[in-house]
């Protein structure tokens, strides 16, 4: 086993990554910025680096200090969460080759599946359903070639795309070359490469991805599915599990999700985006990470993903069984932001000048905040996420608006009413979501005394 471990990462992730790490005995090193001097992080870590100054591309970004500071420190290994560098090959590369283990697949896994045209090639390969469009990347006369053949309404999307950046919806033909050259700029401006493909807009899907863990040994297994179609701009708001699809269309996907792991010998935790429509389901892109929303698989499963993730890293034969998992109960989880709804979604960091945390059976809170914490405003907005469980969707809705009408934070607005708003609707409730839900309903949500 793993006995010292780096976490190239900050926020609630790193805090959440510590702790499982505190729980096996093993060793932590924090890094920081200068602006996350006093993070939670920093403090829980048994020892802490700083590694640049505020930006990020001088810290979380900057692959040779996180190296030195590892090195320097004597840490074995690196885990690092989710965004920065968590999908970067070059940086596995970096760690492989000064004999760090990198806690994720290989590099060359990352490089395979973190270009989202090319991922899609793999999977077409392997038998995995796609959504009609472009396997590859498209020049402006093949794009329009294409989508004369598929029609629109289609998408315009980034290979290097995350966080629903560098995507367009086309309409019409006669729109297609403006919103091709709009996506690459964007693209290029957001991840340095302007690669787009295309690919058929299934209107109104909902996002259904599936959990998988797979160790060297050959042995892959999956954790259930997340429904994480309450999104807002194509970024997840409101994450859950079980998703309410029929048990054929879920054990498909499982096969799905299992089979394209396999065909790239994938190594460690990972998790298969599909959108689904009129019980079809189509592949959109594979994450070679951990997910924001791991937390609601932990929760109906009991399994401790990242302590997995460790145990794989560290060689070990998973001892988990497929058929050992039992999944139990309903678990639904909020990201909180710092951000005011009513302003546009406008980003509000400054100090927490109160902070209650809610009570009680099957409720936790990932979170980076503490009272008088000054959220910093550099990066990511979200402060946190709040994810219960209950024996089922109600029951689980329930205690998720008992649990968010518990929490107090006090000095900066979060959007913690709009979350409320939207377990409040009947629709919700119902279960008739998928991704056009907020936009669909977005003035109701905003309807509420702040
Ligand atoms: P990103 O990596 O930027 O998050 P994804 O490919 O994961 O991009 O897509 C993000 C979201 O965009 C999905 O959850 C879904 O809501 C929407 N989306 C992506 N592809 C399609 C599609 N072909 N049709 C309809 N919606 C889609």
């Amino acid at each position: 086993m793993l006995q010292k471990i780096l976490i190239a990462n900050r926020g609630e992730i790193a805090d959440r990554i510590i702790r499982s790490c505190k729980q096996l005995g093993i060793d932590t090193v924090a890094v920081y910025s200068q602006a996350d001097k006093d993070s939670l992080h920093v403090h829980l870590a048994d020892e802490a680096v700083c590694i640049g100054k505020t930006s990020a591309t001088e810290s979380y970004l900057n692959m040779e200090n996180i190296i030195s500071a590892a090195i320097n420190t004597g840490a074995e290994a690196i885990h690092p969460g989710f965004g920065f560098l968590s999908e970067n090959a070059k940086f596995a590369e970096l760690c492989e080759s000064c004999d760090i283990t990198f806690i994720g697949p290989s590099a060359v896994v990352i490089e395979k599946m973190g270009d989202k045209s090319m991922a899609k090639k793999l999977m077409k390969e392997a038998g995995v359903p796609l959504v009609p469009g472009s396997a590859e990347e498209v020049t402006l006369e093949e794009g329009q070639k294409l989508a004369k053949k598929i029609g629109c309404p289609l998408l315009i999307k980034a290979s290097a795309g995350g966080g629903g950046r560098g995507m367009r919806i086309v309409r019409s033909l006669d729109q297609f070359e403006k919103a091709f050259y709009s996506a690459k700029q964007e693209a290029k401006a957001a991840f340095g490469n302007d690669g787009v493909y295309i690919e058929k807009l299934i209107e109104n899907p909902k996002h259904v991805e599936v959990q998988i863990l797979a160790d060297k040994y050959k042995n892959i297994i999956h954790l259930g599915e997340r429904d994480c179609s309450i999104q807002r701009r194509n970024q997840k708001v409101i994450e859950e599990a079980p998703a309410m699809i029929s048990d054929k269309l879920r054990d498909k996907m499982y096969k799905a999700a299992i089979k394209a792991a396999e065909y790239v010998s994938y190594e460690n935790a990972g998790t298969v985006e599909f959108v689904v429509k009129d019980d079809e389901f189509f592949f959109i892109e594979m994450n070679t990470r951990i997910q924001v929303e791991h937390p609601v698989s932990e929760m109906i499963s009991g399994v401790d993903i990242i302590k997995e993730q460790i145990r794989i890293a560290s060689g070990e034969e998973m001892q988990l069984k497929q058929d050992s998992i039992h999944f139990s109960g309903h678990a639904i989880e909020v990201r909180l932001n710092a951000e005011n709804p009513k302003k546009n979604f406008q980003p509000s960091p400054g100090r927490v000048e109160l902070l209650h945390i809610p009570q009680g059976l099957g409720i936790r809170f990932d979170s980076m905040l503490y009272t008088d914490y000054e959220i910093p405003p550099y990066y990511d907005s979200m402060i946190g996420k709040l994810i219960v469980h209950g024996k089922d969707r109600l029951d689980a809705i329930r205690n998720l608006r008992a649990a968010l009408e518990e929490l107090i934070i006090e000095g900066i607005d979060t959007n913690q009413y709009f979350l409320m708003m939207i377990l409040m609707q009947d629709v919700f409730v119902k279960g008739d979501i998928d991704t056009s839900f907020i936009e669909k309903y977005i003035e109701r949500l905003l309807d509420y005394e702040a």
